[in-house]
């Protein structure tokens, strides 16, 4: 995976300063014999930044203080040992590398301590400068490699840490991008509102624009007239020249009809061959009249290829204001249904049977 460099411009902080403000590795020393302490100081001064301790617990207190690279301890010491400090110094900070000073007679107890892992090197005393110089050099640069392996582990956690953090911002983002699209496809299928194959107003846009002329014929006084009417035998049109003709016959009435309808009024298919328009502020006598254009409209209509004229059943219902609406359509279909009863091609009233 290739990281982007913006994910790795996150920088690990130390709690703890790894060296003073000369910026040079931090080296600790560590002996009873002052004179030692002095001639180590001497020889390493120039190159690192020197502390120094004359007893394991000094160096420990220094330890709990601040971060080192390297620690050099002798062995023999009042209290405790060398490689007793090492140990501890190890659970405080497992990265400064740990040299032993030590004398022959130690030599046993020493390897049990690098065996154990808490002790890097160890040099016997009287010990060559070049060889300490070597081993040191060694310690620092051990060290280094050390807090950049640790720099870059911190580093890749962080960036897995923010690539997740990524992904499940992407992840809500995405869910949020459904949800709107959802929203926008209600939204798309609430605003088809007219019926595919006629164009005139689907059953669900005549029920939202009736309850609206409802209110608004309570709120004026206005009565609203419903004329419902159902295409007579179609099912023989269908069954004799075949559902692309039905699907025509049921467009021309849509049209012809739509062309009949004052702009206040609605056309709408209610049904299969079934069709409803709606009358805002017209009487039932309106009703009738209108109704009775429509029908002589639809008997008019002339389709290339048909050779018969098609009529239409119609059923006029009036809802005087304060009236059940819930009733209107059911009022208009029954008087329909009295109008087929009655011969068909004719308009039948709500009141007349
Ligand atoms: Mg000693």
């Amino acid at each position: 995976m290739v990281l982007s460099k913006g994910f790795l411009k996150t920088s690990v902080s130390t709690t703890k300063p790894d060296h003073l403000s000369s910026g040079l590795p931090t080296l600790l020393l560590v002996d009873d014999e002052p004179e030692i302490i002095a001639s180590l100081a001497d020889m390493y001064r120039r190159s690192y930044n020197v502390l120094t301790a004359s007893s394991a617990d000094e160096a420990l207190s220094v330890l709990k203080k601040q971060t080192v690279s390297v620690i050099v301890a002798d062995q023999r010491m009042p209290g405790k040992t060398g490689s007793e400090l090492l140990a501890e110094a190890l659970k405080i900070d497992p990265d400064a590398v740990r040299i032993l000073l030590t004398g022959y007679a130690d030599i046993e107890a020493v390897i049990q301590a690098v065996n154990q892992g808490k002790v890097y090197f160890y040099l016997t005393k009287p010990w060559r400068i070049d060889e300490m110089d070597t081993v040191i050099t060694r310690a620092i640069e051990h060290n280094r490699l050390l807090k950049a392996n640790r720099h870059l582990v911190e580093e890749l956690r962080l960036s897995n840490a923010e690539l997740e953090q990524r992904v499940t911002e992407r992840t809500a983002e995405l869910e949020q991008r459904a949800k709107e699209l959802e929203e926008a496809n209600r939204k798309i299928s609430e605003l088809a509102y007219l019926d595919p194959l006629t164009g005139v107003a689907n059953r669900r846009s005549l029920e939202k624009i009736f309850a609206r002329e409802v209110e608004r014929g309570v709120r004026l006084g206005l009565p609203i007239t419903a004329a419902m009417f159902d295409i007579d035998h179609f099912k023989s049109v269908n069954d004799t020249f075949g559902h692309a003709m039905g699907d025509r016959v049921l467009q021309f009435i849509a049209q012809t009809v739509s062309a009949q309808a004052r702009p206040y009024d609605l056309v709408a298919r209610y049904g299969g061959e079934e069709f409803l328009i709606l009358m805002p502020g017209i009487s039932l006598e309106q009703g009738k009249t209108a109704a009775e254009r429509f029908r002589a409209s639809i008997q008019a209509i002339r389709i290339a290829d048909f050779p018969k004229s098609v009529t239409a059943s119609f059923g006029v219902a009036c809802l005087l204001p304060g009236q059940p609406p819930e009733l209107l359509f059911d009022r208009a279909d029954r008087a329909l249904y009295q109008a087929k009863q009655n011969g068909r091609n004719r308009v039948k009233l709500d009141i007349e049977f």
